[in-house]
């Protein structure tokens, strides 16, 4: 096999093309895109802010883009300002959906904000459109620059974010639980200039207020921290040595040697324990799930038993489901809100029609882009969700922990049927056209 060359795409699958498998990058104009070079080769390659793996198209070489802090990134200074010795105020960017569920039910809204994160005076309280607009840069240790103290905290930045959308219990509105899910979450750096008794945005050049009033607030700063650092690995299974195949914005790698998955996180990569749920003539794809199974013991469910009779399914357990560990699933792939939750829902309401098994890799994998990080603050919300009566589940939502949890990721066989991918044993059925811009969330 070639370095670059996606394993098993063959000329077979004639349909979905291989760009709906691997590359998918084309729908990614609406993200923040990012200036990096090739780390291997130094060829510049586009990446975007949802791209943790750099795939470059001249040396073919896939490298992990790995930090222990969130990405931090800066807006280009215009021409005629130097990109050295600036300061630079820190804004918290949040794009992602946000759930809130409360006695009336689930609420959600997808949210894109950059907000300021410094209390000095004469920031723009946002960026608006700013960042989606421009190429951002890597913040260079290099340069010289100090940067503004961060004042306020991204759980803070979150919250408002929240508030911006909407998504705070009104007075009096009991309020369960809130998550946040599918998120992008990052530093953008402004670089101000300082000339002529005033303060100057260094991108549009603007004037942003009197240099006597951005003084007389909160001034502390800092150099740059080493613990921002990025580093690029070069994605090799860990097991076997092999190039590991997956797209930009993929979360789990696989391994076309050994035929191995592997998880992506800040430090390393985490072997993962995966098996497909076997198609028929009729399999065209197959999506990507986290199985997550838990006890759950503030609301008593221990088995799939357990979660019929406390959730008020409208159908009686069978005696085999009172061995039969509870697991909620929870789609690996980023889907609208609604459809996140009524495919989770009917995937973890019809689970036992499900027989998953070990398998070696299938050409038709649809990439796995929702982190298990994610999925698993998905759990609640999936609980909630698949709920019959409400009433019994939401007021626990506060006091439920998950103990005992394990973690796969199977792979459900879908067949096409009409404008939509129908999985013939949950019954769920995504539409194409939702599927085809689920890489664009
Ligand atoms: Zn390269
Ligand atoms: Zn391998």
């Amino acid at each position: 096999m070639q370095p670059g060359q996606p394993f098993a795409i063959s000329a077979a699958v004639s349909w979905p093309d291989r760009q709906f498998f691997h590359a998918g990058c084309r729908a990614d104009v609406m993200k923040l895109l990012v200036e990096q070079d090739c780390p291997q080769c130094g060829a510049p390659v586009e990446l975007t802010e949802a791209d943790y793996v750099l795939c470059c198209e001249s040396c073919g070489i896939r490298s992990m883009v790995q930090s222990n802090s969130l990405p931090r990134y800066v807006l280009p200074v215009s021409r005629e300002v130097s990109s050295t010795g600036l300061l630079l105020a820190p804004y918290v960017r949040f794009k992602g959906t946000i759930y809130l569920v409360t006695e009336s039910g689930i609420d959600h809204r997808v949210i894109d904000t950059t907000q300021v994160a410094s209390s000095a005076q004469g920031l723009p309280a946002s960026l608006g459109v700013r960042p989606q607009a421009m190429r951002l840069q890597r913040i260079n240790p290099a340069s010289e620059n100090l940067f503004l103290s961060q004042t306020l905290k991204a759980g803070a930045i979150l919250e408002k974010a929240a508030s911006v959308g909407n998504l705070v219990p009104q007075v009096g509105q009991q309020f369960f639980h809130r998550a946040y899910i599918g998120e992008h979450l990052s530093y953008i750096y402004l670089p101000l200039v300082i000339k002529n008794s005033g303060l100057y945005d260094g991108v549009t050049e603007e004037k942003l207020c009197d240099l006597a009033d951005f003084i007389s607030g909160d001034l502390s700063s800092r150099r740059y921290d080493d613990g921002w650092k990025v580093r690029f690995v070069a994605t090799l299974c860990p097991q076997c040595g092999a190039g590991l195949e997956g797209s930009g914005d993929c979360q789990v790698m696989l391994c076309p040697n050994c035929h191995s998955a592997w998880g992506l996180s800040t430090k390393e990569l985490i072997r993962l324990d995966w098996q497909m749920q076997v198609g028929d003539s009729a399999t065209k794809l197959f999506l990507p799930f986290w199985k997550i199974s838990t006890h759950i013991p503030a609301l008593n469910i221990y088995s799939f038993a357990d979660f019929v009779e406390r959730s008020n399914q409208p159908f009686l357990p069978r005696a085999q489901w009172r061995g039969k560990v509870m697991s909620v699933w929870v789609p690996a792939f980023r889907l609208r809100p609604k459809v996140f939750l009524q495919v989770g829902r009917q995937v973890t309401i019809n689970q036992w029609r499900c027989r998953p098994v070990a398998a070696k890799l299938q050409p038709n994998f649809f990439p796995a882009t929702l982190p298990f990080s994610e999925a698993r603050q998905a759990v609640k919300l999936m609980l909630a969700a698949a709920a019959a009566s409400p009433k019994r589940i939401f007021p626990m939502l506060p006091y439920t922990r998950l103990t005992e949890m394990t973690i796969q990721l199977i792979y459900l066989p879908f067949t096409e049927l009409g404008c939509d991918w129908t999985q013939p044993h949950t019954g769920v059925a995504i539409g194409k056209n939702i599927l085809k811009y689920s890489r664009t969330l």
